[in-house]
């Protein structure tokens, strides 16, 4: 090779090098709008500064009982991006986007997810009037994927895809980030892994106000008792709550667990049946509003994983 092919080669690779970030950087940001409070996070995570997210499930809000006001369903059609929970989380939001034509894709991300786990069969209630929450056919999806750290990971790598897709471009960035961000997940899940292992497989049961938390339950060896089934409001059934009360007695289950965008009074009916205590609150529906605890998934993982543990160890 010349001295002066070398010489060109090099100004050349130089060239393309400070030019590449300046082509990407002409591309308009992408606008990505999310329904989930881990979704907002893994998106700003992946699509770094090049993005704007736009998070309309704020944390610390009940996902079950979210509308989207008229401001959200216009960030929603003028998305590039939509990112839904999925698992009929949104049942609004097929009518209410090809009603309104929306112009990006919409990508239901627990769709997609390795592991998909339906809803615990709720037992027929004795009353004439079963309460909607557990009279369920048992089929439901359980769109609560985010409990299992597996999932997340391959959220991450999805949301990494149709970054790629619309800003190629950007595609090494995008590549970076997430390798950075699943990285965080790996050390999260061989930490939580190590904790629960603590705890003897008896002593895995997890009594909460909704049905939150099966694919951590999956994961990790849990039974899952929860008392109003896979609704976040109304009254509990009350022969439900005497059965729960009786297995909390007969399990010596140590404690029962709050829920930060529940109302307490759910699990306040078990308290002090057969010694029972307030194990602490959990974070079942997503981010927490408020810094600490559960600003982030990992932050939010540990806290859960400590509550638990060290309430029923
Ligand atoms: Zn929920």
């Amino acid at each position: 090779m010349s001295t002066h092919f070398r010489f060109f080669t090099g100004i050349l690779l130089a060239l393309l090098a400070a030019v590449t970030p300046a082509l990407a950087a002409t591309a308009p940001a992408l606008r990505i709008v999310t329904l989930n409070t881990v979704l907002t996070e893994i998106a700003r995570e992946v699509a770094g500064e090049n993005a704007t997210v736009t998070g309309l499930v704020q944390p610390g809000v009940d996902p079950h009982e979210y509308e989207p006001s008229p401001a959200d369903i216009k960030s929603l059609v003028e998305a590039d991006l939509v990112l839904a929970s999925g698992l009929h989380l949104e049942g609004y939001l097929e009518r209410l986007v090809s009603g309104a034509g929306a112009r990006g894709r919409i990508v239901y991300v627990g769709d997609a997810v390795p592991v998909v786990l339906t809803l615990p069969v709720a037992p027929a209630p004795a009353g004439p009037n079963p309460p909607a929450a557990r009279s369920g056919s048992g089929d439901e999806l359980d769109p609560h994927w985010w409990h299992s750290i597996g999932n997340v990971l391959f959220a991450t790598d999805l949301v990494r895809g149709e970054c790629t897709r619309l800003r190629p471009a950007l595609a090494a960035s995008y590549a970076r980030n997430a390798q950075a961000y699943e990285e965080r997940l790996f050390t999260l899940q061989s930490w939580a892994a190590r904790e629960i292992a603590t705890l003897p497989p008896a002593r895995r049961q997890l009594v909460t106000s909704h049905d939150a938390f099966g694919y951590f339950a999956r994961d990790f060896g849990f039974t899952i008792h929860s008392i109003n089934g896979y609704s976040t409001d109304g009254e509990p059934d009350a022969r439900h709550v005497a059965e729960l009360i009786d297995l909390i007695r007969r399990e010596k289950i140590k404690a029962v667990f709050a829920e930060s965008t529940v109302n307490p009074k759910l699990v306040g009916s078990l308290l002090g049946a057969g010694g029972v205590r307030l194990g602490g609150t959990l974070y079942a529906d997503g981010l927490s509003a408020a810094d600490g605890d559960g600003a982030n998934y990992v932050a939010m993982y540990r806290h859960n994983v400590r509550t638990i543990i060290g309430a029923l160890r």
